[in-house]
């Protein structure tokens, strides 16, 4: 087996490398509005940085900060956090930060894709390192709040002062993270797993594989209703059975028929060949080709994307579980 990752909690970490350090955090919307408010309430220096004067500028007056534009926010930054979409920071690194940011400052991002695929290549003199929240924004500041935090992973892709890491470790800490816990990745490794992630399992996988289930019952003339709760709107319990209680758990929790069913015809359907296409889609994002893709689709306006919404917005599934839904909704415990 290979080794168990070291797990860096509160104690592993100080926030006294931060203090006195002008931490500018650009973009104020999942992980910005975040970011901002636990560093802040942390102790820590924090100024958020937009490109304009819209929705993310009035929610941060809101919120207590004055706002200023990435150009002069940078100047005198010491630590530059990325909270802004991936697909822009490349233009708002070479427009707005590259030029006006104070040499040697620290470039800190939440993911590493941007890195990783050298759309932003940074200064030779500054630290570069990553602390990526394993949890939307909304949830890493509401557990913030009521003492907890979502665990982080840190990275580090150039460590000038030699101090990368404890730096990293100390954003975890302000952002609330090494309460649950911290593990340490690499750029590559956190960017490359995350795409996997998402494009096998956790948004195109786990969507394909209810769909084609929902469709196949309903082509073979049962009510969309019975398929929709069986094949889609199950899906939460078992999920969070895993999440609660692991793989095990959740076959304890289900009947006999259930375990001996799923345990030998999951291995089916989920097969040699599906694995093979797994490996494939790796290959596409470690070559470099998926993020290719992507980037020219981006800038083609997302066609794809935005086509694709519309075909689900209108699929059967889609209007079968608008209806059922409110039903669910209806029997939530208060
Ligand atoms: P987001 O989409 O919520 O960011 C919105 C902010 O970016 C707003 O303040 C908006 O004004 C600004 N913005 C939008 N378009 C812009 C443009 N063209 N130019 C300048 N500013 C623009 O972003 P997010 O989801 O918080 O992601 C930020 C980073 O965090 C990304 O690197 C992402 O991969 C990473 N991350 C996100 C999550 C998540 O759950 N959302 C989790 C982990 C890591
Ligand atoms: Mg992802």
């Amino acid at each position: 087996m290979k080794r168990v990752s070291k797990i860096y909690s509160d104690s592993d970490a100080s926030l006294d490398i931060l203090k006195g350090k002008k931490i500018v955090v650009l973009g104020y919307g999942s992980q910005g509005r975040a970011w901002a408010l636990n560093l802040r309430d942390s102790g820590l220096d924090v100024t958020v940085a937009l490109e304009r004067q819209g929705n993310s500028w009035k929610t941060a007056e809101q919120d207590g900060f004055k706002p200023k534009f990435t150009k002069e926010a940078v100047r005198d930054a010491d630590v530059i956090i990325f909270l802004i979409p991936d697909m822009v920071q490349r233009t708002v690194w070479l427009e707005s930060v590259k030029p006006y940011m104070k040499d040697g400052a620290d470039l800190v991002f939440a993911h590493g894709f941007n890195i990783h695929y050298k759309l932003i290549e940074p200064p030779s003199n500054s630290d570069v390192y990553m602390v990526a929240p394993k949890g939307p924004g909304p949830i890493v500041r509401d557990y913030f709040v009521r003492g907890g935090g979502v665990p982080s992973l840190i990275a580090v892709y150039q460590n000038v002062s030699g101090k990368a890491k404890e730096k990293a470790l100390a954003i975890a800490k302000g952002i609330g993270s090494t309460r649950p816990g911290v593990i340490e990745t690499t750029f590559k490794e956190e960017t490359e797993t995350d795409l996997f992630g998402e494009q096998v399992i956790l948004v195109g996988g786990i969507m394909e594989l209810m769909k084609s289930a929902f469709e196949t019952l309903v082509s073979q003339g049962y009510q969309p209703e019975v398929a929709y709760f069986e094949t889609i709107n199950e899906m939460k319990m078992i999920v969070d059975l895993i999440y609660e209680k692991g793989l095990s758990g959740m076959l304890r929790a289900v009947s006999d028929t259930a375990k001996y069913g799923g345990m030998t015809v999951g291995k089916r359907i989920i097969n040699e060949d599906v694995r093979k296409r797994m490996l494939e889609a790796l290959d596409r994002i470690r070559n470099g080709e998926f993020a290719s893709e992507w980037i020219e689709e981006y800038n083609k306006g997302m066609k794809t994307v935005i086509n694709g919404l519309n075909e689900i917005d209108n699929s059967q599934e889609e209007k079968v579980g608008r209806q059922l839904r409110e039903l669910t909704q209806k029997g939530r415990p208060k």
